[in-house]
């Protein structure tokens, strides 16, 4: 079995302390990539760094919404360009929060949207209460490749994300006891979900509340099975396979 951890934030100050054997464990662990998630310039450096280090560790590059005030387009051009960077993430809209202003969050987001075009790269969104503002940008820029990452609409906004031909990507809120998910999780065709953690949050049930890892993806990958009704091991192929196709990684 392989998996295919695709949004971890192990370059955070909560994995100072056992870093290097957390992910000396997971890839003991079935897990074969990690794609490692940038935020902002620091996060975006620190990405690369660990993707240098471990082969089986990739990088994306973005300005969140909540740092849209620093971002720097220039940077994140050269960034991308780097042979461990597979993605332009995470990108997108936070209105739960609005640590930025909503003007410069869609701006920015627009922005990066267009660098990943001109570099041919896919998109990690992070969309949060702002699914038909992430929606409208994303389609009037033709964006072809996208993944909503941690889904977090109703099942209207998405079939009209499968519609469009983008992903759906699943973390350890699938397992909550409010979880709306489950007839998404239904209702997403086989070749167009995939799993995260987006470790270190998000811990799924029964680790709730704890540091959350890679290592915990089996949660989400026994959730997923049991309510489309088949195994573990056919989830996680699922999802590996289409994580390496979406990232262009070879399987
Ligand atoms: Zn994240």
């Amino acid at each position: 079995m392989k998996i295919f951890e695709t949004h971890a934030h192990l370059d955070f100050p909560q994995f100072d302390k056992d870093r290097e054997q957390l992910i000396k464990k997971c890839f003991n662990k079935d897990i074969e990539y990690i794609l490692n998630i940038g935020v902002d310039k620091k996060t975006c450096n620190a990405s690369i760094k660990l993707a240098e280090k471990y082969d089986r560790i990739y990088a994306a590059v973005g300005f969140h919404p909540h740092d849209a005030t620093d971002f720097n387009a220039e940077f994140i051009r050269r960034k991308a360009q780097h042979p461990k960077v597979i993605a332009i993430g995470e990108i997108g809209l936070d209105y739960y929060r609005n640590l930025s202003p909503k003007d410069i969050q869609k701006k920015v987001f627009e922005q990066q949207i267009k660098i990943a075009l001109e570099l041919n790269m896919p998109i990690i969104v992070h969309d949060r209460d702002a699914h038909e503002d992430c929606y409208d940008i994303l389609s009037r820029n033709n964006a072809i490749n996208v993944v909503f990452h941690c889904f977090s609409g109703d099942e209207v906004f998405a079939q009209k994300v499968i519609e469009k031909g983008w992903f759906i990507s699943f973390t350890g809120t699938v397992t909550y006891k409010n979880s709306n998910m489950e007839n998404i999780i239904r209702l997403v065709p086989e070749d167009k979900f995939f799993i995260e953690t987006d470790s270190p949050y998000l811990s799924p049930h029964p680790q709730r509340g704890k540091r959350n890892s890679p290592l915990n993806l089996q949660y989400v990958i026994e959730k997923i099975s049991e309510i489309r009704g088949t195994t573990p091991k056919n989830i996680a192929e699922l999802s590996y396979i289409n994580a390496c196709n979406f990232f262009t990684l070879s399987k």
